[in-house]
């Protein structure tokens, strides 16, 4: 790759050739230009030249590169960052969904567990047929605190719903006023049995108020229907304060927190279930799968296991394959996103790393090196911006 005249950030007038298919570790003191050559100049040429072969519709719903300050860049070919950005994502991503482990162990489940399942997608908690009906495949149920939600001690003139829209005289409290099926100044304490059961959990009555006719719902269907089903982020934030008094998370008394239906969660392999995997530590994991003795499932248990085997090789074998991604740390995510390119196989790219050992045991950093050459034997070019000596050691260049 010939880069010319790169003048980025602070870079001044840089030129300079990088092999391909090598490692290319670039080193200095901070300040120095490293990372407006590598990220800023070749990364974002590389990706910025990428966008351009899609359609402009495409391209206007992509982060947009603006040309790097250089006189020229040739040959490169596609880039891929592997930084220390935390990997995002809902709770429905985890350690085994962002680097396919899932896929593969699902797989194996639907050919070989004992109770027969006929798709692999009834054993994923993202897929209708598999999630728990229960948590939505969630693994959480929300549990609604009735004494924290109203005030038992207060009648119906008293604004005994601690929350802001059922306020006295508001629209919503005054269905429950109009319903007739209440006297105001009751304390809900003094409800009889009939009166609270309405009070909470009356499904729809229709109200009279004037000509027209209302919908009264029981205070917890309506909570349930209004603030449950959203995500509770699109809450307002001073409705969020008050539901989150309200309103807890607790695993789902259904699945047991694995989010999985009851078919997968009775389709075995030597006594464990997929949600019993998910739970084990992948360096355990391993260990299970390797076990599996079948002829035909033999290359998809090689691929598994080389999978689980990178993680405990980069030191992350202490990780579940249930972990959700987004509670790793910038280190964990980078070295699982590596993981995740090694059982890639495209070839051709060019590797881009942000100090891949930071946070990494000083035991575990030749294993990071044994990554980064495989990466490079496969056909790929290397690039690593890194301090530690023992990385800048196995620099092809
Ligand atoms: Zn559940």
């Amino acid at each position: 790759m010939e880069v010319r005249g790169a003048r980025e950030n602070n870079l001044k007038n840089v030129s300079l050739d990088i092999p391909k298919k090598k490692i290319t570790v670039f080193t200095g003191v901070s300040g120095s230009g490293k990372s407006s050559l590598v990220f800023d100049t070749i990364a974002a040429e590389s990706q910025r030249l990428i966008n351009e072969t899609y359609t402009t519709f495409i391209q206007s719903i992509m982060p947009s590169f603006a040309q790097p300050d250089a006189d020229s860049l040739a040959n490169l070919s596609a880039a891929i960052v592997v930084d220390q950005k935390r990997l995002g994502g809902n709770s429905r991503s985890t350690v085994g969904t962002v680097t396919d482990s899932f896929t593969m162990l699902r797989l194996i489940y639907a050919r070989l567990g004992e109770a027969a399942v006929d798709h692999s997608g009834l054993l994923s908690f993202n897929d209708p047929r598999g999630m728990c009906p229960d948590c939505e495949g969630l693994g959480l149920v929300s549990k609604i605190n009735v004494d924290a939600l109203v005030d038992r001690t207060k009648s119906l003139n008293e604004g005994p719903i601690n929350f802001p829209v059922w306020a006295v005289n508001s629209f919503d409290w005054d269905i429950f006023a109009r319903s007739g099926f209440f006297d105001l100044d009751k304390k809900l304490a003094d409800y009889t049995e009939a009166e609270w059961d309405k009070f909470l959990n009356l499904p729809e009555a229709k109200v009279k108020f004037g000509k027209y006719n209302i919908t009264y719902e029981g205070l917890l269907w309506k909570f349930k229907r209004r603030y449950l089903s959203k995500e509770s982020d699109q809450m307002q934030p001073h409705l969020r304060v008050v539901f989150d008094r309200i309103v807890s998370r607790e695993p789902c008394e259904s699945c047991g927190g694995t989010r999985l239906g009851r078919p997968a969660l009775e389709c075995r392999i030597n006594g464990k279930n997929i949600a019993d995997c998910a739970a084990m530590e992948v360096a355990d994991l391993a260990d299970f799968i390797r076990k599996i003795d079948d002829p035909k499932l033999a290359p998809m248990v090689a691929s598994l296991t080389a999978r689980l085997d990178n993680l405990t090789h980069i030191g992350l074998g202490y990780l579940s394959l249930g972990r959700e991604s987004s509670s790793l740390s910038g280190g964990e995510s980078q070295r699982v996103k590596m993981v995740r390119h090694l059982g890639s196989s495209l070839t051709d790219m060019t590797y881009v790393f942000d100090e891949p050992s930071v946070g990494l045991h000083p035991h575990d950093v030749h294993r990071l090196n044994e990554l980064l050459q495989r990466l490079r034997d496969k056909g790929n070019t290397v690039l690593v911006v890194e301090h530690k000596p023992d990385v800048i050691a196995i620099a092809d260049h």
